[in-house]
């Protein structure tokens, strides 16, 4: 009786990983300011914003925005 299940969402599920929300890049702009905070403040930034990092991994333009906007606060941390 439970066979007719949705043929996308099963390409969704196995495209993304069971219990792995990957954000999408907008979402991934929006969030990777508060994620670099997050970050330098020693917090737990994957557990509080889950899926960035594993969009990180697996988008070379945002993965390359992460790493100068990391670069860009760190740098302003030291001249404080
Ligand atoms: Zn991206």
């Amino acid at each position: 009786m439970s066979d007719d299940r949705p043929l996308l969402e099963e390409m969704l599920r196995r495209l993304l990983g069971p219990g792995r929300p990957e954000v999408g890049c907008d979402e991934c702009f929006d969030q990777v300011d508060r994620y670099v905070e997050l970050e330098l403040a020693g917090a737990d930034a994957d557990r509080l914003l889950p899926g960035l990092r594993p969009h990180l991994e697996g988008c070379p333009a945002c993965r390359e925005e992460h790493e100068s906007l990391l670069a860009l606060v760190a740098a302003e941390r030291l001249a404080e």
